[in-house]
């Protein structure tokens, strides 16, 4: 029997790795699935990935002596989006960006190389999946599969999760930008998500801007409601907003800035003693 640890480098997916070697259960491997934007640029946000590969995958090696084994499907979400529909009302448009609830990137993208390296295994193999304790939904569909969530056998929350990875020195920073780990171009992805893609990763902002100009796509938005250059301008509305206020209450606010790391506004403030504070901005 082999062991696979299915790893996207989260929270839940790591935890399950460090518990289990810390109860001497068997891995044999370690898979990831990278989802890719293009064939150069991954999916993950762009300081996830970098943790995956500068933290994670070398710690994991050296902690355990685990190997990481980086899948690839061969499509994109570059070229999700410039498939073209053969069916229904949108057919010989292109497929435009992911449907928000209805997304195929995972399917597409995520999901066939680990079916496919599963289907290369000789013999019988039972897969880690990283679902807490607290999961029961996701831990229901585990029955009557060769799926296994060692989180689950030992009790461990998401809370737990999130810190085992923490005293591990296995935390992403992805965390301290949103709650869940996912692409960066979601279409699901908060305001909050998106801010710190348009603050922090002007690049990525400029690509998806690229597909948003994209003629005939049989989607107009990126995310339910709103394009890109939508979000946009929401996002400039409210600096103006910040700055407008700023100008009028001019009372100790020395400067207003957006967070490199979380992409949160700040304003530095002057406190009663004299010291120079950092705290969120608030309208
Ligand atoms: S994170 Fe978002 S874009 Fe990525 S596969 Fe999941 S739903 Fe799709």
């Amino acid at each position: 029997m082999k062991y696979i640890a299915s790893c996207s480098f989260g929270k839940d997916s790591l935890a399950q790795i460090i518990v289990a070697k810390e109860h001497g259960e068997p891995i044999d491997a370690v898979i990831y699935s990278e989802v890719m934007f293009t064939d150069q640029i991954s999916g993950e946000f762009p300081e996830h990935r970098d943790f995956i590969y500068n933290v994670a995958i070398p710690k994991l090696k050296e902690l355990y002596g685990l190997n990481t084994i980086v899948l690839r499907s061969d499509k994109t979400m570059w070229d999700d989006f410039h498939t073209v529909r053969v069916r229904g009302s949108t057919m010989g448009l292109l497929r435009g960006f992911p449907i928000p609830g209805l997304c195929n990137i995972n399917r597409d993208c995520k999901i066939p190389p680990i079916r496919k390296y599963l289907s290369e295994q000789d013999g019988e193999f039972i897969q880690y999946v990283g679902i807490a304790a607290d999961e029961p939904k996701r831990l229901k569909r585990l029955e009557g599969t060769n799926k296994v969530s060692i989180l689950a056998k030992y009790g461990i929350t998401e809370k737990d999760a999130m810190d085992i990875c923490e005293r591990a020195g296995l935390l992403s920073p992805i965390y301290k930008i949103t709650g869940r780990n996912g692409c960066f171009f979601c279409p699901n992805a908060s305001k909050r998500e998106l801010q710190h893609i348009y603050y922090n990763h002007p690049d990525l902002w400029n690509i998806l801007r690229t597909l948003q100009e994209t003629n005939n796509t049989s989607r107009r938005c990126f995310t339910r409601t709103q394009t890109i250059h939508e979000l946009e301008e929401e996002f400039l509305e409210e600096e103006r907003n910040i700055y407008d206020d700023y100008r009028y209450n001019n009372c100790g606010i020395d400067d207003i800035f957006v967070d490199p790391i979380s992409g949160e506004v700040m304003q530095s403030i002057v406190t009663d003693r004299g010291e120079v504070i950092e705290v969120p901005y608030l309208i």
